[in-house]
């Protein structure tokens, strides 16, 4: 079983070492996957210490939690990163699935060091298309399976 990330290595390889703390994430590429497998493990707490310390007071631990339980994320992919520190750049699509609805989060994140971690400061979101997935549907986070068997809530 891959990490949440779909990276091609497992979990407790992958992003869990950053979430509980065992490892800082040495790029903004890691940082970003690790909150986003935050998301589905539902830990704000995580999302909420990698803001920057300027974004944390808008981003309530309350707020990210309730964004983890509507949001169920089933799908990451990195289009591209920028790591120059002491800033970063990387650009990705979230997928995930609220209210039997398919949702991309597109977005061109910006990163800072603080203090020798990598935080997350604030991105640009692109317009993206609502689909609505039917229960017989191919379920979209690409297993093959159907979605009422797969992602279906
Ligand atoms: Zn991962
Ligand atoms: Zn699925």
């Amino acid at each position: 079983m891959f990490c949440y990330c779909n990276s091609s290595t497992s979990y407790s390889q992958c992003c869990e070492p950053y979430i509980t703390g065992v490892k800082t994430a040495e790029t903004p590429q890691k940082l970003m996957r690790s909150r986003y497998s935050a998301y589905c493990v539902k830990d704000a707490d995580y999302i909420h210490n990698t803001y920057s310390s300027a974004k944390r007071p808008d981003n309530s631990v309350g707020d990210i939690a309730a964004f983890a339980d509507y949001a169920k994320f089933i799908k990451l992919e990195v289009l591209e990163e920028i790591a120059n520190e002491p800033s970063g750049v990387v650009e990705f699509k979230a997928y995930y699935i609220a209210e039997n609805c398919l949702y991309t989060l597109h977005e061109r994140s910006n990163f800072i060091v603080e203090q020798g971690a990598w935080k997350y400061v604030d991105g640009e979101l692109y317009d993206t298309p609502v689909t609505k997935v039917g229960r017989n549907d191919l379920c979209p986070c690409g297993s093959n399976k159907k979605y009422k068997k797969c992602h279906a809530t």
